[in-house]
Order: C-alpha cells, then sequence, then structure tokens
C-alpha cells in the first residue's frame, strides 16, 4: 500500500465518520479514529501519522514494541486492542496508553500493578462478548456491573468504558442491534466515568456511529487487507 493510497483511505474514512455523525445527530469530531496496524509495518503507520493520524492500535505485544522502537520519534497514541496473556500484562502497562480488551479482574489488577511510577493512569476499557461467541474474549454482559464496580476501585487504571466485536452481520440494522444493547446497560449504571464505547471496525462503522461509538477501530479499509487473516480478538 502506497503512501498516497493510505492519504486517501484515511481522508474518505474521515468522510464515513463525519457522514454518520450527522446521520446520527452527533457533534462533529465525537468519533476518534483508531488505526488498527497489526501485521502491518512501520513505514505503513509513518504514511498515516504523515497524513495527521494520531491513535494506533496494535494486538500482539511482541510486533508493537518492536514498531514504537521504530517510531519513537513520533508523538503516537499507542492502545492495545487484542487478547491479553497474562505474562504480557508489564508490557501493555508500561508501553500503551490505552487497553481496550480487559476481561477479567486477574488481569485488571495486574496492569494496575504493573503501570509503574510516575505514569498517569491506563485508560481501559471492558470487552464484552456482546454476541456471546464462544469464539470470542471478553465478558458476558450479565458481569458488566460488578466487573466495573471492581476496575474502578484499581489505583492505576481509569475505566473509561467497554469495547465489543459482534459477530459480522452485513445488514445495518442487525449490525446495530449488539452495539444498542450494550450501549444501554453503560448508561443504566449511571457512571459518568464510563464516556467510552470502543465500536466499530471496517465494516460495521456506520452502524456503531449510529448507536454511540466514540471510537472505531479501523484497519483494513485504512491499510487494505491483511495478509495474515488470524480472527479477530
Ligand atoms: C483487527 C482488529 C480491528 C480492525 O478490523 P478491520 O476489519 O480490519 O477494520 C478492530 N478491532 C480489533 C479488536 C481487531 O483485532
Amino acid at each position: 500500500m502506497t503512501f498516497m493510497t493510505i492519504t486517501d483511505n484515511l481522508k474518505q474514512i474521515h468522510a464515513q465518520i463525519s457522514q454518520a455523525e450527522r446521520a446520527a445527530n452527533r457533534p462533529p469530531h465525537s468519533v476518534l479514529l483508531l488505526a488498527v496496524s497489526k501485521t502491518k509495518p512501520p513505514e505503513a503507520i509513518a504514511a498515516a501519522y504523515q497524513a495527521g493520524q494520531r491513535h494506533f492500535g496494535e494486538n500482539y505485544v511482541q510486533e508493537a514494541l518492536a514498531k514504537q522502537q521504530a517510531l519513537g520519534a513520533f508523538d503516537i497514541t499507542w492502545h492495545f486492542i487484542g487478547p491479553i496473556q497474562a505474562n504480557k500484562t508489564k508490557a501493555i502497562a508500561r508501553h500503551f496508553a490505552w487497553v481496550h480488551s480487559v476481561d477479567s479482574l486477574k488481569i485488571a489488577k495486574r496492569l494496575s500493578e504493573q503501570r509503574g511510577d510516575g505514569k498517569t493512569p491506563l485508560n481501559v476499557c471492558l470487552q464484552v462478548n456482546i454476541s456471546a461467541e464462544d469464539s470470542k474474549s471478553g465478558i458476558a454482559l450479565a458481569q458488566l456491573a460488578d466487573l466495573c464496580g471492581q476496575v474502578s476501585q484499581l489505583p492505576n487504571l481509569k475505566l473509561r468504558g467497554v469495547m465489543a466485536i459482534p459477530a459480522p452481520q452485513t445488514d445495518f440494522e442487525q449490525q446495530r442491534q449488539p452495539y444498542k444493547t450494550l450501549y444501554q446497560a453503560v448508561m443504566a449504571l449511571n457512571n459518568p466515568t464510563l464516556d467510552t464505547f470502543s465500536f466499530g471496525m471496517s465494516d460495521d462503522l456506520q452502524a456503531a456511529i449510529s448507536e454511540g461509538a466514540t471510537i472505531v477501530r479501523i484497519g483494513t479499509a485504512l491499510f487494505g487487507a491483511r495478509k495474515n487473516t488470524a480472527t479477530v480478538g
């Protein structure tokens, strides 16, 4: 993928986001674009950066750390969005500003303990397995209230909201349903610090924005197809 293609794709995605914001009567710039750069080389990230993109999401710790080193001079905000193994929490806690994929108290406690002194709290979202698929990470919706209560107590984390990867659907109304359900469940918690809905990927960003997404996580539409089509988290 060339520099120009990434620049063009970025423009198009921003136009789609703006249009979806308008369609949902939401304020301009209420949705943040997170560029998902897993499996893509540092050059692709640099191209998007040069075109103005600042937030990048990665799924694999070792791969992410290598890219962070290569791009050390760039003012990038790094988000971890992949499944979390307990033996990787220290690297994640220290090298990312955001983690979208927290799905147990054990992992949350480790991230809080390992964040390191003098750092701002780590922004975290709880991943909810909203379509209740066996193959996906994430807590059940029924666990959300309890885990929110527990994670909110951890000193070096800032609980920001939820992340979801619903089962793929092509129909717009069907794409909206799981996001609507999760949005309402979060609203029912009545906790104003929960301001983040990490909803929507390349194929369902309009539906996600119509149901309250504040961060959309876009890989393919920005960087092109991934050679390694490993299933997402
Ligand atoms: C890979 C990935 C994405 C990006 O998906 P695309 O369909 O390529 O836009 C978003 N979120 C998560 C958690 C991912 O693993």
